[in-house]
């Protein structure tokens, strides 16, 4: 009976807990682990070395895992607990929130750049002034917001997309984001670890708004700020929905073409094999903000190959990284 008979499938995890998974997840499961086979190969790797034996697998459902929210839909989450407010007059809500205002904070996500594959951290704020007293239970702005965080993202589009998704679900007076985001600078990894003026991660500070959110300069977002209560936040850098920005992400900075040069020619089988990852993923490859991703994925890593990177890449994780500034061109709250 189709693909649980075959042996070919072990669904135990590392925990020894049994997973169900589907038939179609199996087979994307499959074909990402084929790939980055491909890339271990390209990187001069023996794929059957102990160390790295399962790697293709730990990899392929890290990134399924991380992307799942291509197969979500809002509004399965948002039907059942959309609920009215009680004990209020009509029209007027409060919600437990402040002038009407619900707000979450602090919420952990983390997402995958969109030019670069590279995973990024994500500290989200998100809230709404309900409208004809519907509320949402809270939890849900959380579930909503990871809906988007898990799928290839760039904040500002994360950011929109949460704020549409929920206004179209809770149909409120307005909802309000913003973002932290911080992503690993690329590919000019000699440099993080070399160079002690380098700071290794760049940021980025991003809000949107709908309804009464709509005007960056609306009170309600006063409201929103002094509720987040950010320390020291640099309310006029956020970036706001409809400003220009190429992109946030370094792969695509003048410094990471300049180091790149170095890595030489990249193997065309290596950018195939990303592009079928990106496919296997639910994402269309030829979406022109992935058109790029492959080869500059495939570069990412090529830096693997040319350094004694895994001796400085532990030291990076294990060492602190709170105390992290950021480089002159991004947008910054400390
Ligand atoms: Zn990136």
């Amino acid at each position: 009976m189709g693909c649980y008979d075959d042996g070919s499938f072990n669904a135990e995890l590392e925990n020894g807990v049994n997973s169900i998974i589907s038939c179609e997840e199996e087979g994307k499961r499959a074909a990402i682990e084929d790939a980055v086979k491909v890339l271990l190969l390209g990187l001069g790797e023996d794929i059957n070395r102990e160390g790295i034996r399962k790697t293709p697998f730990r990899v392929a459902k890290a990134l399924l895992e991380g992307t799942r929210g291509y197969k979500q839909k809002v509004k399965d989450i948002v039907e059942d607990a959309l609920f009215p407010e009680v004990g209020l007059d009509d029209g007027v809500g409060h919600a437990g929130g402040v002038g009407g205002l619900v707000i979450v904070r602090d919420l952990d996500l983390f997402s995958y750049c969109e030019s670069c594959l590279l995973p990024f951290q994500i500290k989200c704020h998100v809230g709404y002034v309900p409208s004809g007293q519907r509320v949402l239970g809270l939890s849900k702005l959380s579930r909503v917001s990871e809906v988007f965080a898990k799928r290839l993202q760039e904040p500002q589009r994360m950011g929109d997309e949460v704020c549409a998704a929920l206004h179209q679900e809770i149909k409120p007076a307005g909802v309000a984001i913003v973002l932290q985001c911080k992503h690993i600078h690329f590919p000019d990894v000699e440099s993080v670890f070399d160079d002690s003026n380098h700071q290794p991660w760049f940021k980025m500070l991003v809000s949107s708004g709908t309804g009464v959110f709509e005007n960056k300069n609306a009170d309600e977002w006063t409201d929103f700020y002094s509720l987040v209560n950010f320390r020291g936040i640099k309310v006029e850098k956020v970036h706001a929905k409809g400003s220009s920005d190429p992109s946030w992400c370094p792969s695509q900075s003048p410094l990471s073409a300049k180091v790149s040069s170095k890595v030489g020619s990249i193997s065309p089988v290596m950018i195939t094999a990303v592009a079928s990852i990106i496919k296997s993923l639910g994402e269309d490859p030829s979406r022109d903000e992935l058109v790029g991703t492959p080869s500059r994925f495939v570069r990412w890593l090529m830096n693997f190959q040319t350094s004694n990177f895994d001796t400085k890449l532990n030291n990076f994780l294990l060492g602190g990284t709170d105390s992290l500034n950021t480089n002159g061109e991004s947008n910054e709250e400390e």
